[in-house]
């Protein structure tokens, strides 16, 4: 039977991140993927000169180790920076027309997208106190801070349009951990923003929207080719036994079964097929997994000739208040993006419909769905002539709902994981969605595994690194910060 140091069940973003963190620093790494690819949720295509995107279609990041993460790993020179035409504007759809979107608090204030009424009430944001509650919704925590009109008009499509939620049900603390955090610390979201300019506070590094050349697909492709990842495609983890010091895990695998050792697991797949492999451990803890429901999610990818378009697609795209539109959230205009994604002469218009907003869209053929979005899309962007392109992508289970009392979920099945050492739980439903926060919760999960215990195999790479560099080599762990899961 063969051993191995971490064996990681689920190839998606979260494994391989995981698996890259840790084989880096030398420890041996097998990853099972049930399908026959990697990537999970996020696939590139290719289809008549347009480049679509399944899932994820850029990273959005202001963290350190991202950016250290796509340094080392060479693809630096791979990325593809947003355009500067798409960083202009960002539009919301009000009262069936396209607005641009205020991005910044003066102009917040005086924009037309919200009554006298609204404004007076935003102004007010600094005089309102806490709730002293942890569990309030999206739609409380906004509606208290800043008003119902920027609930409705702001927050509402922002949750519908990027994390499939439902801002009424959503938990502001899990989705809007930052707003909320700037509330305990300052008293308010204002005071706390303006501190922080005042202060010059920043992260740890500048915030930058990107992709790949190629897209996603690339940076999977990167993290499973690593040296130290042992990708098993087509292998589905069927059983989880605990051992004395370790695990024994079994696969369904193309030619029977895999058996392997490992001193620890990650189990990166979507909550559910978590439940189901830590049933026989922990019942409690499936139990938490399987209380985490799912949205649903159809993109429309169209491809149109840019003489088709009349509006100048000079922006990011729009989001769609529920009030505007029944099932279409969102449309990204990912040729203003990114270059490369349509051929010379066309764009490449992405429409995100359904979520919590309206499960219905996932039983709807390609038909209504066409419908649907250029009925949209016709008079908001003045569509001349109809898509030459048309994809559609599907997904059951799109996004983790972060709905209800969902960090005391969280940390309910933090403190189950206390009682079975060496079994980890990494994947988005668990410390975000984005590919931003997966890259950096892989790194948290390798921090911890990697300070359990001495690692014979760590410590011969810190050796052989360091004589190859004439003893000034800085094993890279050396500088990370300690463990916290
Ligand atoms: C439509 C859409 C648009 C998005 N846009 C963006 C965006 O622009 N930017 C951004 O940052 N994020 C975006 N996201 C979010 C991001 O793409 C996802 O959160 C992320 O890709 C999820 O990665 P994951 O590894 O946690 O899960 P998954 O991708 O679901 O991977 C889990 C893997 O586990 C495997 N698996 C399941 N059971 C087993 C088993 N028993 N044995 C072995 N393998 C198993 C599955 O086959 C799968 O490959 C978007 C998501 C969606 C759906």
């Amino acid at each position: 039977m063969d051993k191995v140091d971490v064996l990681i069940i689920g190839g998606g973003i979260s494994g391989l991140a995981s698996a890259w963190w840790l084989a880096r620093s030398g420890l041996s790494v097998e990853v099972w993927e049930t399908k026959k690819r990697p990537g999970g949720k996020i696939m590139s295509t290719l289809q008549d000169g347009y480049l679509t995107e399944r899932a994820a279609a850029m990273v959005l990041n202001f963290r350190p180790e991202v950016v250290e993460l796509v340094r080392e790993t060479g693809l630096e020179s791979a990325k593809t920076a947003r355009l500067p035409t798409a960083e202009a504007r960002r539009y919301l759809l009000h009262q069936g027309r396209l607005k641009a979107l205020p991005m910044r608090m003066g102009a917040m204030v005086a924009s037309p997208l919200w009554s006298l009424r609204g404004k007076l009430r935003l102004l007010a944001e600094p005089f309102i106190f806490s709730s002293g509650r942890a569990d309030e919704s999206v739609s409380e925590f906004i509606t208290r801070r800043l008003g119902h009109e920027i609930l409705e008009k702001a927050m509402e499509p922002f949750i519908a349009g990027t994390l499939a939620g439902d801002a009424n049900q959503a938990s502001a603390a899990a989705v809007l951990p930052r707003l909320v955090a700037l509330e305990q610390r300052y008293g308010s979201i204002g005071a706390g923003v303006l501190i922080n300019r005042i202060l010059r506070r920043r992260t740890a590094c500048t915030t930058e929207t990107f992709s790949f050349r190629g897209g996603m697909s690339t940076l999977v492709e990167t993290l499973s080719k690593t040296s130290g990842i042992n990708l098993r495609t087509g292998h589905t983890a069927e059983e989880l036994v605990r051992e004395q010091d370790g695990w024994l895990a079994t696969a369904s695998a193309p030619h029977g079964q895999r058996t392997v050792s490992a001193c620890h697991v990650i189990v990166a797949t979507p909550a559910p097929a978590a439940a189901a492999l830590v049933a026989s451990l922990d019942n409690e803890l499936a139990e938490l997994l399987r209380g985490i429901g799912y949205a649903g999610v159809t993109i429309v990818h169209a491809g149109i000739a840019r003489g088709a378009v009349g509006h100048p697609l000079d922006g990011t795209g729009f989001l769609a208040p529920k009030g505007e539109s029944a099932a279409l959230t969102g449309n990204l205009w990912m040729s203003t993006l990114f270059p490369d994604r349509a051929p010379p002469g066309k764009v490449l218009l992405t429409s995100y419909l359904g979520g919590a907003r309206a499960p219905q869209v996932a039983d709807w053929d390609d038909e209504r769905l066409m419908d649907e979005t250029l009925r949209t899309l016709r008079p908001l962007v003045d569509l001349k002539a109809d898509p030459e392109m048309v994809r559609i992508d599907r997904h059951q289970e799109a996004l983790p709902a972060y709905h209800g009392a969902y960090q005391a979920r969280m940390h309910a099945i933090t403190a189950r994981l206390q009682h079975i050492p060496g079994l980890h739980l990494e994947a988005n439903y668990r410390g975000g969605v984005s590919v931003r926060d997966r890259l950096a919760c892989g790194h948290v999960v390798a921090n911890h595994i990697l300070g359990a215990r001495q690692w014979p195999s760590v410590e011969r790479k810190r050796r052989e690194e360091t004589a190859n560099s004439g003893g000034k080599a800085v094993y890279p762990m050396d500088s990370m910060d300690p463990a916290t899961e």
